[in-house]
C-alpha cells in the first residue's frame, strides 16, 4: 500500500532533433526561475535558428535542459513536503481536501492524529529524539495509507490521514491499524526506555470540511479523554471509543 504521489505536468519533452523547440523550452524555464536575461538569450538565439535550417542540438544544451527540468521538478514535489517529516505539508493537505470536497459523490474520511504526551519526550529525552520520535511516526502512518490516500503534518505533533473512496468501517480499520503500529514499535532502539502512542480522532460525515475538521478534534480530545492510545468515531450521532488489547 503506498501513499499518492504528485503528479507534476511538465512541459512535454521537445523533439530531440527539434533545437529550436529545446531553445524554447529552456527560456521558459529560465523565466519561471526568474532569470530573464538568460530567457531571453535562448528566445534570441530560437530566432536565430528559426531563420535557418535545423541543425543538431549540442549535447551542452540537451543536459542543461534535463537538469533544469529535474530542478524545477524537485522544487514543486519540496514545496508540498515537510521538511522534518517528508509527509506531505499543510499546504498540500488543504488544497487536496479543498480539491476532495468538490467532489461530493466521493466518501471521504479523515483521522486527525495526535502524538499522546509529546511534550514529556521532549522534556525527558532531549529535541533531537523529539524529532526523530516525528520522523518515524510518520513512516508508520504513511505506510498503511491505501492509494489515493495520503498522511500529511498537521501541524507539530499532529498528522492526518485522508482516506477517500472509504467507507466508515475500512476507515476505523485503517486508524486502528495505524495506533497499534506505533503502539507496538521497538521505540526502545531509538531510546532504552522510550514509548510512543498516538490518540486518533476518525471523521465520516458528509459535512462541510470546517465541520468535519471541527468533529475530528472533538473526537481526537474524547480518545485523549478516554485515556490516549485510542481510536474515537462517531456513530449514531453518539461518541465511541474503539476497545483494544493494548
Ligand atoms: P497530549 O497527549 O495531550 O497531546 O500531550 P502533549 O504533551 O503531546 O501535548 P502538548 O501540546 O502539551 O505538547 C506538544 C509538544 O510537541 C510541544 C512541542 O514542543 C512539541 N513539538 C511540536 N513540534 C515539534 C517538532 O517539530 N519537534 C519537536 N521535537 N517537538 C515538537
Ligand atoms: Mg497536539
Ligand atoms: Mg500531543
Amino acid at each position: 500500500m503506498t501513499e499518492v504521489e504528485t503528479v507534476t505536468s511538465e512541459r512535454a519533452r521537445p523533439d530531440e532533433t527539434d533545437l529550436l523547440s529545446l531553445h524554447e523550452a529552456i527560456a521558459e524555464l529560465h523565466a519561471s526561475q526568474g532569470d530573464f536575461r538568460t530567457a531571453y538569450e535562448h528566445l534570441r538565439t530560437a530566432l536565430g535558428i528559426a531563420r535557418t535550417a535545423r541543425p543538431q542540438i549540442p549535447e551542452q544544451l540537451r543536459r542543461e535542459f534535463d537538469r533544469l527540468r529535474r530542478e524545477r521538478a524537485q522544487a514543486r514535489e519540496e514545496s508540498l513536503r515537510d521538511a522534518l517529516t517528508a509527509v506531505y505539508n499543510r499546504r498540500y493537505l488543504d488544497n487536496r481536501l479543498a480539491d476532495l470536497r468538490g467532489d461530493a459523490r466521493t466518501p471521504l474520511a479523515v483521522a486527525l492524529i495526535d502524538i499522546d504526551l509529546f511534550k514529556s519526550v521532549n522534556d525527558t529525552f532531549g529535541h533531537l529524539i523529539g524529532d526523530q520520535v516525528l520522523r518515524r511516526v510518520a513512516e508508520l502512518l504513511r505506510a498503511g495509507v491505501p492509494a489515493p490516500g495520503f498522511c500529511a503534518r498537521y501541524g507539530g505533533e499532529e498528522f492526518m490521514l485522508v482516506l477517500p473512496e472509504v467507507q466508515p468501517g475500512t476507515a476505523l480499520r485503517i486508524a486502528e491499524r495505524a495506533r497499534r503500529r506505533v503502539a507496538q514499535h521497538a521505540w526502545s532502539e531509538i531510546c532504552p526506555g522510550l514509548g510512543v502512542t498516538i490518540s486518533v480522532g476518525v471523521s465520516h460525515e458528509p459535512v462541510s470540511g470546517p465541520e468535519q475538521l471541527r468533529m475530528a478534534d472533538d473526537l481526537l480530545y474524547a480518545a485523549k479523554h478516554a485515556g490516549r492510545n485510542r481510536v474515537a468515531y462517531r456513530e449514531r450521532g453518539g461518541v465511541r471509543v474503539l476497545e483494544h488489547c493494548q
